[in-house]
């Protein structure tokens, strides 16, 4: 089945894992700009990732028929460091006409501190400013619940926010109820060690239906399976789910987010 990965970071995987993608049914991933295991030193450390997260991962993806799509941010893990996120936000608007550009993200919290609570809202800013989606990483672990809820409501009070063109991720079964009835988009990632299961995702589609439900694999530098969104469709048709029903969750919900970025352009299938 054709599917689209709307949360992976490509930059720390091989050439060989984009060959298995398309292999898989992977027609485009989304790649949200994120914590690289260190802390970066400077603003041009930022510029270069942004390089390769526009110009050499777009190449390297359509090497094998994969469209590449990305979101720029400073993390919330570097956000403790306030000059240099500031440096950062102030830098992204160079990159942001660039083609395949979605958006900012992925924005969030990591401890739930006030100077990521800082940095978040100032990233906010600047999407509402340039009218960009927004693309939401939500705490892990013991972290999460209080996180989602200080992030759900720093969106809400800000009124020139769509929540409509937000897509919050990491949602599992005690925050993702908030998000969908707030109007937002949420997405499931799947992960061996942390996060949600292909089952648990699939229970939740079926407690709350799939719209504007998305699925990740989040595949990154960690323990992580970025064929983690063909295994959901498994789950799915193990359990008797329809095609079309799957389908919306992996490939139709992403599309559908997507376009309302200026940055999207989707070539038909025979292109
Ligand atoms: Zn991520």
């Amino acid at each position: 089945m054709d599917y689209i990965d709307p949360h992976i970071h490509m930059v720390s995987r091989v050439t060989d894992d984009y060959e298995t993608l398309a292999k898989m049914g992977c027609r485009a991933v989304s790649e949200p700009a994120f914590w690289a295991g260190f802390d970066r030193g400077s603003v041009d450390g930022f510029r270069d990732y942004f390089r390769q997260l526009t110009e050499f991962e777009p190449k390297r993806a359509g090497w094998y028929g994969i469209q590449h799509y990305t979101w720029l941010c400073i993390n919330a893990k570097e956000a403790e460091n306030m000059q240099l996120s500031r440096e950062v936000i102030a830098m992204i608007p160079e990159f942001l006409g660039r083609p395949g550009v979605l958006g900012i993200g992925e924005i969030g919290l990591n401890k739930n501190t006030r100077n990521e609570s800082t940095i978040f809202l100032e990233h906010l800013d600047l999407a509402a400013k340039t009218n960009e989606q927004i693309l939401i990483h939500t705490p892990h672990l013991e972290d999460k619940f209080k996180g989602t809820r200080m992030i759900l409501d720093m969106l809400c009070d800000d009124r020139r926010i769509d929540h409509g063109r937000v897509l919050v991720d990491h949602v599992e079964e005690h925050t993702i109820r908030p998000v969908l009835e707030a109007g937002f988009w949420a997405g499931m990632t799947l992960y061996p060690v942390s996060k949600c299961t292909p089952q648990r995702a699939a229970d939740m589609v079926e407690m709350y239906g799939p719209d504007r439900l998305l699925v990740n694999s989040a595949g990154d530098w960690g323990p992580s399976k970025p064929t983690a969104v063909p295994d959901f469709i498994l789950a799915m048709r193990l359990r008797g789910h329809p095609e079309s029903l799957i389908r919306q969750v992996v490939y139709e919900n992403p599309l559908k987010f997507f376009r309302q970025s200026r940055g999207f352009e989707f070539p038909p299938a025979s292109v």
